[in-house]
């Protein structure tokens, strides 16, 4: 008989998780797991939680939601809280051989999360299951992608890729161990939910997809993806996507469907435009690995020391700058903010203020409900010149964005006044 722990990582969801999928025709018995690793939120080197609360209560609901899908289709879902390879152990101990399939993570923290509980003697399979594209259908061997993402997006559509088929929901859980029942049916926490722009969650991430699409949002997302402020300006897939609460490949599936309904465009066009550069990021590390990660990134260029008290001005929004002092005070308000200004102030950060780029990275760690290692780690690197960027490097002229994209001043008094 075998049992099969899934340990659900950054993939909250039924439907098209490959992973799980396997792990349901392997097993006998099958218990879903989620872990919460104190090393994931303890403090940053910059003395802040590396998970602050926006994104803590994203993740409550993402976890209540799929404990509530699992225990539907006659499952459950066990909460621990402490280091998987000792969760993982002690489980054994309980259960006698057991199997861990994961989806796989390519970031250094992750991958020797998986490390460690080898090391300890137990059988990991884990799944890479969050990019849009099939790794195996791309043109090139991962390891050598091209560099610049216009190579990398004309490579691909000359190979008339578009995304890989998405995957049911399994259409059978195997039973829980005997003897967990109980463990896994209990609340480990109260889990809340007072989201203020969005809740986690497979069924949340379903209902916001399908309203986008139905109210043809799709259509203007070219015209209106560089606003700053509403809900509809750009497509607000990122925190369902970053805790996988919805799969790239059903929103391109999604999307294809769309298409053939309604006629391709410049806004569907764009979309998908977009997703290639969230793979680009999930890809880059499969060729650099752990270098994406050093503080000089992929660069030579030295590191600057980070002055608290500025960092503080920068992340509390009380800089002399009142355009960044509205995103920044957005982004601790709401745990999101757009594409355009997270450059801006990003690059206000590094180029303006002269801060240390991880630090930077960190603050949007804690913050941002959508965020993503990859996107995050490949963006700020993009910006700061020490990734693949071919121009080395973008400062954003800050006056004029402001002139640009907030003419008016009704984004600084939205979030200032
Ligand atoms: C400094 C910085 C840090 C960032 N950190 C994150 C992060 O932690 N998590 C995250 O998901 N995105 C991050 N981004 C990328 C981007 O800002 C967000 O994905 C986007 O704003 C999310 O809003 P949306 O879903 O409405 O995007 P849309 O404009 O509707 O785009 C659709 C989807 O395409 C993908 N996408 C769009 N732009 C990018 C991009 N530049 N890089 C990678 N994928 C992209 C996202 O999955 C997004 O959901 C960061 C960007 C910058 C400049």
């Amino acid at each position: 008989m075998k049992t099969i722990i899934y340990w659900f990582r950054n993939d909250l969801r039924l439907e098209d998780n490959l992973g799980f999928a396997q792990a349901c025709s392997d097993a006998d018995y099958l218990l879903p797991v989620v872990i919460h690793d104190p090393q994931t939120t303890c403090l940053t080197a910059w003395g802040f939680e590396r998970v602050g609360h926006h994104r803590q209560q994203f993740l409550n609901d993402a976890i209540k939601d799929l404990k509530s899908q699992l225990q539907q289709a006659g499952s459950a879902l066990c909460v621990f809280h402490g280091k998987p390879a000792q969760i993982f152990l002690e489980l054994a101990n309980k259960l006698g051989d057991i199997v861990v399939y994961c989806q796989q993570i390519e970031a250094p923290e992750e991958k020797a999360q998986i490390k460690e509980i080898q090391d300890s003697g137990i059988l990991v399979k884990d799944f890479w299951q969050s990019s849009m594209l099939d790794p195996a259908d791309l043109p090139f061997a991962l390891d050598c992608m091209p560099d610049v993402f216009t190579t990398f997006r004309q490579r691909i559509e000359a190979a008339k890729l578009k995304y890989a088929m998405p995957i049911g929901v399994p259409k059978q859980i195997p039973r829980l161990p005997t003897g967990m029942r109980d463990v896994a049916l209990a609340d480990a926490e109260p889990l809340n939910t007072t989201a203020v722009y969005f809740e986690g969650g497979e069924s949340k991430a379903r209902q916001h997809i399908e309203q986008y699409f139905e109210r043809r949002l799709p259509d203007t997302y070219k015209q209106t993806r560089n606003q700053l402020m509403g809900k509809d300006y750009s497509s607000k897939f990122s925190p369902w996507l970053a805790l996988g609460c919805c799969s790239a490949r059903s929103i391109a599936h999604r999307l294809a469907s769309y298409e053939q309904q309604h006629g391709a465009n410049d806004g569907t066009y764009w979309l998908w435009f977009e997703l290639l550069w969230r793979d680009y990021f999930e890809f880059l590390p499969f060729k650099y690995g752990a270098r994406l990660f050093y503080a000089k990134g992929l660069s030579d260029k030295p590191i600057s020391p980070t002055n608290p008290r500025l960092f503080n001005q920068w992340a509390s929004g009380q800089t002399p700058d009142a355009f960044i002092n509205a995103g920044m005070t957005e982004l601790s308000q709401t745990g999101f903010l757009s594409n355009r200004m997270r450059q801006i102030v990003a690059s206000y950060w590094i180029y303006d203020m002269g801060g240390d780029w991880r630090a930077g990275a960190a603050w949007f760690e804690s913050q941002l409900i959508d965020y993503d290692v990859y996107s995050n780690q490949g963006n700020w690197l993009y910006i700061a010149g020490r990734g693949t960027d071919p121009r080395g490097g973008r400062p954003f002229n800050v006056a004029k964005q402001a002139r640009e994209h907030d003419p008016n001043e009704t984004y600084r008094k939205k979030w200032l006044e």
